[in-house]
């Protein structure tokens, strides 16, 4: 299988991140693996594992992380399949009066209702509120994440939101996949740029299941109106249903998320 940037989303929009990252003047060497790095005082290059040779000033390890569990092993808390602490939608622990939020604790994934484990400050933040406000006597719920999030690559956003189609399938839905390109406002006001959208829905009910949108401007808005569409229940009929705001500089009368949801109604049919 050939290898891709940001393995969390699909391979097809991956490789657009790709594109921009080599026009930005990035080599890619993907699929390889590093062996060791040379140097007498100070680095002086890195030798990749099929022994290729790349000269270096600086290398930064950006390699993934594990969530820090020591403390709550010591203190008998259970773990859950992740890895990390296993916590119900109170934040509370397997130990009574201990609960656990952010980065060391699990979180459920409202779709599959499965516990999963996705280390974000927005997350963290939630589960830290209710974990307090329930440590000091109070009944909030943390209800679970879709696993959204965002990133700025050069000048790309890239944004995903609820399950690719390979998770959902490996969830038991029926999933159809709708990929298409869209500008991200009037075409004759400047600056348009285009976006990269896609969307996964269920085929059985079209119910919206995940989404990715990549590109210049405007990923930030339509990706957050279809986590809240995921979050809602909503359907592929409701997304043209939707009444968004449209301005030239700021969308088309017809928005991206509104082509989507027609395109997946045509699809479902
Ligand atoms: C470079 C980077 C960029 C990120 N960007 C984003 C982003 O754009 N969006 C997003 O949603 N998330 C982002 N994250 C993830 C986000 O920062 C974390 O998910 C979030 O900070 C987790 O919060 P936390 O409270 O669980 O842990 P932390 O923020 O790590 O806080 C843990 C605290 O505990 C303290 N501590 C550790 N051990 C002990 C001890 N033994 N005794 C007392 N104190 C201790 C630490 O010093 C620290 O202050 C990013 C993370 C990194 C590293």
């Amino acid at each position: 299988m050939q290898e891709h940037v940001l393995p969390n989303i699909s391979s097809d929009m991956a490789e657009k991140v790709e594109e921009h990252l080599e026009s930005k003047g990035v080599n890619l060497i993907l699929g390889d693996g590093v062996q060791k790095f040379q140097g007498q005082d100070e680095i002086e290059s890195v030798i990749t594992q099929s022994g290729e040779k790349i000269k270096a000033d600086l290398v930064l390890l950006s390699l993934g992380i594990r969530p820090e569990v020591e403390l709550a092993k010591k203190a008998g808390i259970e773990l859950g399949e992740t890895g990390a602490i296993k916590v119900n939608e109170k934040m509370e622990t397997s130990l009574e009066d201990i609960y656990s939020a952010g980065d060391c604790a699990e979180s459920v994934d409202i779709l599959t209702n499965k516990a999963v484990w996705i280390p974000l400050g927005s997350t963290a933040n939630k589960q830290g509120r209710i974990a307090g406000e329930n440590a000091a006597g109070g009944d909030y719920s943390h209800r679970g994440i879709m696993k959204t999030g965002i990133s700025k690559i050069f000048g790309y956003t890239v944004a995903t939101t609820g399950l690719s189609k390979k998770e959902a399938e490996e969830n038991g839905f029926n999933p159809i996949e709708i990929s298409f390109k869209a500008a991200n406002h009037a075409g004759y006001y400047p600056d348009v740029s285009k976006l990269y959208i896609k969307g996964i829905f269920d085929k059985e009910d079209g119910k919206i299941l995940g989404a990715e949108v990549i590109g210049e401007a405007g990923a930030d808005k339509r990706i957050d109106v279809l986590s809240t569409a995921i979050y809602s229940g909503l359907k592929a009929k409701d997304l043209f249903q939707i009444d968004l705001a449209y301005a030239p500089p700021y969308s088309s009368p017809k928005d991206p998320v509104a082509i989507l949801g027609i395109l997946a109604e045509k699809k479902l049919k």
